[in-house]
Formats: structure tokens, sequence, C-alpha cells
């Protein structure tokens, strides 16, 4: 059965839940989970050329310029398993960014079917990304006090260590919470105005949360 199309793309601040959420998404909706975060630290790790543009700027808690971004998830979304859809995270995140999306989606025929936007205080933000620790084999994000694993340190799903991205230290945090105000936010009413935007109160438990956005992004 042939099935509709669908992109997701999540929006909102840093540490508002937008990974936690993609990956049971993910498992609830069978699509490819595309973070460009984790995609920008797999380039740093390979030491990439892309990697290499990157570094700097992930380090500093800027934005990597558009070009090199773009080009980065374009590439991503035209593998065989995107052909029907995607749920993106972390990306759009300026607004020449979202317009280069609803183009290259435009020139297949297809488009975003809908824009979850998880909204968090900015001080409870700060709270999650200080105690954010992530799998070094998978990737998988925990909360020390939040979320924590069933063993310390330890990712539940495979074991892999538990580490601190040199990103969530408090100096760069409040630069990536600047930079998200003033570059990412104006995305809001981008979608708002095509209709697509749907707004979910990320300062709940991860469970209602995740119930919010399936109901989200249920066929109607
Ligand atoms: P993002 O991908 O938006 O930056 P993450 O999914 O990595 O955010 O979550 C940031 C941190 O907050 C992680 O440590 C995660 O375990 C924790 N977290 C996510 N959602 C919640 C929630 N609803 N309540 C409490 N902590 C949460
Ligand atoms: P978070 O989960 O905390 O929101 P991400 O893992 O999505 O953070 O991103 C980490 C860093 O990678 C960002 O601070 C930024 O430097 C870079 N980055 C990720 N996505 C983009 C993007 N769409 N545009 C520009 N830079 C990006």
């Amino acid at each position: 059965m042939a099935t509709e199309p669908k992109f997701i793309v999540l929006v909102g601040p840093p540490g508002a839940g937008k990974g936690t959420q993609a990956v049971k998404l993910h498992e609830a909706l069978n699509l490819p989970h595309v973070a460009s975060g984790d995609l920008f630290r797999q380039n740093l790790k390979d030491e990439t050329e892309l990697g290499l543009k990157a570094r700097s700027y992930i380090e500093r808690g800027e934005l990597v310029p558009d070009d090199v971004t773009i080009a980065m998830v374009m590439e991503r979304l035209s593998q065989p398993d995107c052909v029907n859809g995607a749920l993106l995270d972390g990306f759009p995140r300026t607004i020449a960014q979202a317009e280069a999306l609803d183009q290259a989606l435009a020139a297949r025929g297809q488009k975003i079917s809908v824009v979850p936007y998880i909204s968090v205080p900015d001080e409870v933000l700060v709270e999650r990304l200080s105690g954010r620790r992530l799998c070094r084999v998978c990737g998988k994000s925990y909360h020390i006090l939040f979320n924590p694993p069933r063993q310390p340190r330890m990712c539940d799903e495979d074991g892999g260590e538990l580490y601190q991205r040199d990103d969530d230290k408090p100096e760069t945090v409040r630069n990536r919470l600047k930079v998200y105000w003033e570059r990412t936010s104006p995305l809001i009413d981008y979608y708002r105005r095509r209709g697509v935007l749907v707004e979910i109160n990320g300062d709940q438990p991860i469970e209602k949360v995740a119930a919010d956005l399936r109901t989200a992004v249920a066929d109607d």
C-alpha cells in the first residue's frame, strides 16, 4: 500500500527534547531520523573535510554556515530511505535553510506535513543541557536527574559509555540560547504563516510530551 510522504520538522531550542522525542517518533512512525547535529558530530569524529569546516562554529555554539549545512542535509535527504519522508531534528535553523528545504521538497513534488514546535522556558533548558549525557556508541541522550540510565554512566541500549558534549558547558549553552532566539525562533512565524505549526508544551514529563506529539503528527 502506498503511503502519503511525510516530512516532519521538529523545531525548538537546544535542550527542548527534540532528540529524545525524535527517537520515540522514529519508532512509532518508521521514518528516518535526520538530525543535523548528529551528522556534524559524525563528521567531527571521522575528521572529514566537512567536520573540519564545522568544528570551530560548533565549539563556540555558533551556527555552521548555511551553505555547508544545507549541502550536508540535502545529501542525507537524497538517500533512498528518505523518499517517503523523514523526521528532521535541528534542521532548518535559519530562514535560508527553511527556504532551501521547501524548494528541495517542491522539486520532488513534496512538502512539509507538520512542524511541531516544542516550547520550554530558558531556565529549564539550562538545567537540562547541563545534565545531558550522550552515548558514545549510539548517541542516545540521557539526563543525570530527569532521565537517568539504568546503570550509572552506561547506555541502556548498548552499554556504551556516556559523555558530556563540550558545547553543553555553561558558557557555550548561553551563546547557543542567544543564537536560537536571534536566528532560529523566526522559523516559528515562518511555519505558522504556512499553517503547519503545532505548538507542544515541552515542559512536561517525557511520556506526556511524546503523547502530545503523537496526536499532533497523526493523520486526520
Ligand atoms: P534537544 O535535542 O532538543 O537539544 P534532548 O532531547 O537532547 O534535546 O534533551 C535535552 C536534555 O533534557 C537531555 O538530557 C534529556 O534527557 C532531557 N529531557 C528531554 N526531554 C525532557 C523532559 N520532557 N523532561 C525532562 N528532561 C528532559
Ligand atoms: P541541540 O540538540 O542542543 O539543539 P544539535 O546537536 O542540534 O544541538 O547541534 C549542535 C551544534 O551543531 C549547533 O550548536 C550548531 O553549531 C551545529 N548545527 C546543528 N544543526 C545546525 C543547523 N541546522 N545549522 C547550523 N548549525 C547547526
